[in-house]
C-alpha cells in the first residue's frame, strides 16, 4: 500500500473554491483555487451558481493534486470547510439546484425576519439555537426559496428537495449525487441555520415548523471529524474517506489551536470573524454575540464559542477597488493609506448589509463622516482600514463583558493581514499584541486537522499546537488617550448608520 503523505481541504469560499493539500506538519504543499461570480440582482441581494461552485471545487482538486504530481493513493482523508450560512435547495433525483444560492451577505428575508419576529422580538429563537432572527442566517433563506421558486414548496413537500449549506452541496456531489450521495452536515454548520437546538444538537421541529421548512430537506447532523463517506463521482478522489466538515470560522479557530476556554482568534476576510473558545456550556450573550458550536471531534462533548460576526471589512477594500477605482488591487491601499499620517478626520461605517454585531440592525446602511476639504483619497484608505479594527473592538469589548475573559493577545489570520498598517493599527486600538502564525490558511488548515485526526493521521489536538508556530507580531504603540478619542468618535459615527431604510 502507498504511504499516505498528505491530507487535501476543500475550502469553499465566499469569493473561491480552493483545494490545498497538507502534509503531516501541517504546511502547504500546494493548493489550486478559482474565483466564482458574485451575482447581484437587485440592491442588498447575492447569490451564488452552485453548479459553477461544484465545478471550480473539482477542478481546484485536480489542480493541486496535479501541482503535488500525486494522487488519491497518498491522501489520508479529505476534509471540507465553507462559507456558512449560504443556501443551497436543489432537486435530489436530478442534482439540478432550484435556485441560484443565496449567500450570507444577502438581505432579502428582511421582511420574512421582522415577520417571524413578531411581537416576540428578534430574539424569539436565541434561547434554543444562539442566534437571533436575522437575514444572515440559513433558515429564512431557505424559506424565501420555498415561498418565491415556482413549485418549490410542493416538491419539498413530497420530499423530492434537499437543503444544505456549500459543505453539503459539495459532499453530495463529491459522494455520488444523484447516485447515493451522502446528505450531511456537520454540528458547526448546522449551528448557523437557526434551525438546530445547541444543547441537543438535533434540528428543533417547532422552528422548522414556523419557517415552513419540511424536515425532510434537511441533512443528517454529524460530527465535524468522523468519516462521512467516500469520494465518488469524481475518479480523483475515489475511495479516499471525507473525514471533517467545520464552517469556515470554526474551521480557523481549530486551525489557530484555540483549544482552552478563553482563546479567541479574528479572521480578516470579505467580512470579520472573532471567535473565543467558551468550553462545553452554552453562553448565552447579553451583548450582540451569537452562540455557536466551535468544533465537536467524533463523539467527544460538543466545544462552544461566542461570536462576533463583522459583515463588510476586506469587501470594503474591494468597493474601494472596484466601485470607486481608488486602488487597482487589494494590497495597494496599503500604500495609499500610508501617503497621509493619519484618517484626517474621516471615519467610514461600512453598513452595507446593515450592521451585524453587535448591532444586528438590518436597516442599517453606510455611512462617510468628518468629511473636510482636506479629506483626500489617502484619507479614505486609511479610514475603510480603520473601521475594521474599529469594529474588531466593537466585538472585542462585548466578548469580555460576556464572558469575563481578558484577551491578553490576539491571534489573526486571513487575506488582509497581510496589511502590516492595519495590523499595527489593531495592535494600538486593542491595545493588546496582534499576532499571525507561520501558515496563514488556517481555515483550510483546521478543517484538514479535523478529517486527518478522523482517520488517525494526526493523533488529535496536541498535534496542531505542536504545528502552530508564530509568524510575527504587533505590539500597541498608541498613547490610551489617543486610543479612546479616535474609538469615541468611531462610536459616534456608527451612530449616523442606523434607521436608514424606510
Ligand atoms: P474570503 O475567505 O472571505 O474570501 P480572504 O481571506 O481570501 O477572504 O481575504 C480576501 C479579502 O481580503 C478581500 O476582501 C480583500 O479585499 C482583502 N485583502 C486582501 N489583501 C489585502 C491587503 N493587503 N490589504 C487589505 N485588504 C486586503
Amino acid at each position: 500500500m502507498t504511504e499516505k503523505k498528505y491530507v487535501l481541504a476543500i475550502d469553499q469560499g465566499t469569493t473561491s473554491s480552493r483545494a490545498i493539500l497538507f502534509n503531516h506538519s501541517g504546511q502547504i504543499v500546494s493548493v489550486g483555487q478559482y474565483e466564482h461570480e458574485q451575482i447581484f440582482p437587485r440592491a442588498g441581494w447575492v447569490e451564488h451558481d452552485p453548479k459553477e461552485i461544484w465545478d471550480n471545487v473539482r477542478q481546484a482538486v485536480a489542480t493541486a493534486l496535479s501541482k503535488a504530481s500525486t494522487n488519491r493513493h497518498e491522501i489520508a482523508a479529505v476534509g471540507i470547510t465553507n462559507q456558512r450560512e449560504t443556501t443551497v435547495v436543489w432537486n435530489k433525483n436530478t442534482g439540478e439546484p432550484v435556485y441560484n444560492a443565496i449567500v450570507w451577505q444577502d438581505t432579502r428575508t428582511d421582511k420574512i425576519v421582522k415577520e417571524l419576529a413578531g411581537d416576540e422580538g428578534p430574539e424569539k429563537y436565541k434561547k434554543v439555537c444562539g442566534l437571533p432572527l436575522a437575514t444572515y442566517f440559513a433558515g429564512p433563506k431557505i424559506k424565501w426559496i420555498l415561498d418565491n421558486v415556482d413549485g418549490a414548496r410542493e416538491k419539498a413537500e413530497a420530499g423530492d428537495l434537499l437543503f444544505g449549506t456549500t459543505d453539503t452541496w459539495t459532499l453530495w456531489n463529491m459522494t455520488g449525487g444523484v447516485n447515493g450521495g451522502v446528505h450531511v452536515t456537520d454540528v458547526t454548520n448546522a449551528s448557523r441555520t437557526m434551525l438546530m437546538d445547541l444543547e441537543s444538537l438535533s434540528w428543533d421541529e417547532n422552528i422548522a415548523g414556523d419557517m415552513g421548512i419540511p424536515m425532510s430537506m434537511l441533512p443528517e447532523i454529524k460530527s465535524s471529524s468522523e468519516v462521512y463517506g467516500m469520494g465518488r463521482k469524481q475518479g480523483l478522489l475515489v475511495d479516499t474517506p471525507i473525514s471533517g466538515i467545520l464552517g469556515d470560522q470554526q474551521a480557523a479557530t481549530f486551525g489557530q489551536a484555540c483549544f482552552e476556554v478563553g482563546m479567541a482568534k479574528n479572521t480578516y476576510g470579505t467580512g470579520n470573524f472573532m471567535l473565543i473558545n467558551t468550553g462545553n456550556e452554552v453562553v448565552q450573550s447579553d451583548n450582540g454575540l451569537l452562540t455557536t458550536v466551535c468544533y465537536k471531534i467524533g463523539e467527544q462533548d460538543a466545544v462552544y464559542a461566542l461570536e462576533g460576526s463583522i459583515a463588510v471589512t476586506g469587501s470594503l477594500i474591494q468597493w474601494l477597488r472596484d466601485n470607486l477605482g481608488i486602488i487597482t488591487s487589494a494590497p495597494e491601499v496599503e500604500k495609499l493609506a500610508e501617503s497621509v499620517d493619519d484618517n484626517g478626520g474621516a471615519y467610514f461605517v461600512p453598513a452595507f448589509s446593515g450592521l451585524f454585531a453587535p448591532y444586528w440592525k438590518s436597516d442599517a446602511r453606510g455611512a462617510l463622516v468628518g468629511l473636510t476639504r482636506f479629506v483626500n483619497k489617502g484619507h479614505i484608505a486609511r479610514a475603510a482600514l480603520e473601521a475594521t479594527a474599529f469594529q474588531t473592538r466593537e466585538v472585542q469589548e462585548a466578548m469580555a463583558a460576556d464572558s469575563d475573559v481578558k484577551l491578553t493577545e490576539l491571534k489573526v489570520d486571513g487575506g488582509m493581514v497581510a496589511n502590516e498598517l492595519l495590523m499595527q493599527f489593531q495592535a494600538d486600538i486593542l491595545g493588546v499584541d496582534v499576532v499571525r502564525p507561520k501558515v496563514a490558511e488556517t481555515t483550510a488548515l483546521g478543517a484538514a486537522y479535523a478529517a486527518g485526526i478522523a482517520v488517525g493521521f494526526w493523533e488529535g489536538e496536541q498535534d496542531v499546537i505542536d504545528n502552530w508556530d508564530e509568524d510575527k507580531r504587533w505590539s500597541p504603540q498608541m498613547d490610551e488617550e489617543e486610543r479612546e478619542r479616535t474609538y469615541r468618535l468611531w462610536k459616534k459615527a456608527v451612530t449616523k448608520t442606523f434607521d436608514w431604510v424606510d
